[in-house]
C-alpha cells in the first residue's frame, strides 16, 4: 500500500531554506508515517534497505531539526528523538503542548493528546506552549 505524503514536503524543505532531496523526503515520510518520537537507531536502521548510512542519516535529522521542521527532544535517557513539528495552538491564556508518555520498561516514547497548559505564574516558555511534558508509566503491551 502506498503511503501518501499528508503535506507537500518539497515546498515545506524549500520554504525552510532546504532542498528537497531524496533521504530528507524519506526521513519525513518515514517520522510522518510513524507518528512519535524516534531516535536516529530508529530511523537509520529503517532506512538501511534505502542504502543511506547512519551519518547521512544523522546530518539530515539534525539539518531539519535546525531548520525547525523536525523537533528534537531528550525524554531523559539523553538520547534526541526526532518528531515532526507542530504548530503551537491552542489560546493564548492556554497555549497547548503535545505530552510525551515514556515507557519505563521498554522505552518506547509515544505522543499524546495536545494538553491546555494554564499560563498564570509560570515561565514564559509555558506561555508560548514551547514546554516539554512527559509522563512515565508502564505501556498496555509491557502492562499486559
Ligand atoms: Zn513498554
Ligand atoms: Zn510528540
Amino acid at each position: 500500500m502506498a503511503v501518501l505524503d499528508p503535506v507537500p514536503w518539497d515546498t515545506q524543505l524549500r520554504s525552510a531554506g532546504l532542498r528537497a532531496t531524496a533521504p530528507r523526503r524519506a526521513v519525513l515520510r518515514l517520522l510522518s508515517a510513524w507518528g512519535r518520537p524516534a531516535t536516529h537507531a530508529d530511523v537509520a536502521t529503517a532506512l538501511a534497505p534505502d542504502s543511506w548510512d547512519r551519518a547521512t542519516v544523522y546530518r539530515n535529522l539534525c539539518d531539519l531539526a535546525e531548520a525547525g521542521i523536525l523537533t528534537r527532544s531528550d525524554m531523559g535517557d539523553h538520547v534526541w528523538r526526532f518528531e515532526l513539528a507542530r504548530p503551537v495552538t491552542g489560546t493564548p491564556d492556554h497555549p497547548s503542548a503535545h505530552p510525551h508518555f515514556v515507557c519505563t520498561t521498554c522505552g518506547v516514547v509515544s505522543c499524546m493528546p495536545d494538553l491546555a497548559l494554564p499560563v498564570e505564574h509560570v515561565p514564559a516558555a509555558v506561555r508560548s506552549g514551547r514546554v516539554e511534558v512527559r509522563v512515565h508509566g508502564v505501556c498496555d503491551g509491557c502492562a499486559a
